[in-house]
């Protein structure tokens, strides 16, 4: 178990966390040390742009509605608390996007290294290689060059990229226990549609996963949120 503080948050990092990490980073298929490295390296950074964005909903929770802010990163992410906090409806709205917020800055702010360590057209056009698999204009040489070097810079920014915009996108969707679930909540009445939507978006997105992202690991994920939102759905009739 690692345990440290960060601008007076308590974080514990547990076990099960690099476990799903090394899982993720496709250590299964981990043959030679370059592989290994390869894994470890994501593990670092997956870590790290997930307490980015805990710190994200933390911080701005401890600002609007103060308590104690804690942040634990565990087998299925992370969850920042705000122990004793009272939030406005408000209040409760910025701590949640915040998280999000705070990735997808993380996200912007590795672009924008990459413009000014590679120029605007070179930096832009890496990232959309990264984030859609295409190039926005045909690709100069000098970065023909960069990427053909490869190594671990190219893996290291690809992950940056990927985990901070992609997962920062699919987490707003509005399923249960997801950021983008707890938004919808505050604005959607009675709760039971909340966990109604929850239910019907993420059999979609399971759906989606296997035809589309070829993902199962997605599948599985969402496929259980939308079982969870059903058992929550009916548990609610009753209360
Ligand atoms: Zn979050």
């Amino acid at each position: 178990m690692i345990r440290f503080s960060i601008f007076g948050v308590p974080v514990e990092i547990q076990p099960m966390f690099w476990l799903t990490g090394a899982f993720l980073g496709d250590a299964i298929n981990a043959r030679t040390k370059e592989d290994v490295l390869k894994v470890l390296v994501f593990m670092v950074i997956m870590a790290i742009s997930i307490l980015v964005h805990e710190l994200g909903h933390a911080l701005v929770g401890r600002r609007l509605g103060g308590g104690y802010a804690t942040i634990t990163l565990w087998g299925l992410g992370g969850l920042a608390y705000n122990h004793g906090g009272r939030f406005s409806r408000s209040g409760n709205f910025w701590r949640v996007a915040a998280g999000p917020g705070a990735g997808f800055a993380l996200g912007l702010l590795v672009v924008v290294l990459l413009c000014l360590g590679l120029g605007p057209q070179n930096g832009l056009n890496l990232t959309n290689r990264s984030l859609f698999g295409i190039y926005i204009t045909p690709p100069s040489d000098e970065l023909r060059a960069f990427i053909s070097g490869g190594g671990p810079k190219l893996r290291i920014i690809h992950a940056f990229l990927w985990i901070n915009f992609w997962w920062g996108v699919i987490n707003l969707l509005p399923v249960l226990p997801l950021d983008g679930g707890r938004i919808a909540e505050l604005f959607v009445k009675p709760q039971k549609l909340v966990y109604q939507i929850g239910l019907v978006a993420g059999a979609a997105m399971a759906i989606f996963s296997v035809s589309y992202l070829h993902s199962g690991y997605t599948a599985m994920m969402f496929g259980y949120l939308a079982f969870q939102n059903y058992q929550m759905m009916q548990s609610d009739r009753w209360s």
